[in-house]
């Protein structure tokens, strides 16, 4: 938990979000600013600032987060014609938010590359 964190403030239910999955490891949540029809934030509890921080433990914990966002896709019925699964680490990734979190994109082709893409 960190105290200015804007997804650890959703974590805990001091902001609103769309919430369309939580288990006790991971919250799933629309995104505020949608670059595609499904576009959806697949954030873990803990606060891990970004994919350089991990550390071994949780390798679980990231494995988990691809498993809800194929569950999520399968739910917004983005498996039969593919989705895009995103981790932007860092300033040149554009990363603007810093706790941890996994893209899950679809529901239109996504032809562009990733750096036209909005950075998603
Ligand atoms: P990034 O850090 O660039 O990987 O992306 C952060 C994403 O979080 C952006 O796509 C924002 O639109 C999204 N975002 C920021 N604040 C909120 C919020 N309060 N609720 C939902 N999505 C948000
Ligand atoms: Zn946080």
């Amino acid at each position: 938990m960190s105290a200015d964190c804007v997804f650890c403030k959703i974590i805990n239910r001091d902001l609103d979000a769309d919430i369309v999955y939580e288990d006790e490891q991971v919250v799933a949540f629309k995104d505020i600013n949608p670059a595609a029809p499904v576009h959806i934030l697949i954030v873990p509890h803990k606060h891990i600032p970004t994919l350089l921080d991990l550390e071994e433990d949780d390798e679980a914990l990231i494995g988990h987060m691809h498993s809800v966002a194929n569950q999520v896709a399968r739910d917004f019925k983005l498996d039969k014609k593919g989705f895009r699964v995103v981790i932007n680490c860092g300033a040149d990734a554009g990363q603007v938010v810093f706790h941890l979190h996994l893209h899950l994109l679809g529901g239109r082709p996504l032809l562009q590359t990733i750096a036209k893409d909005r950075g998603v």
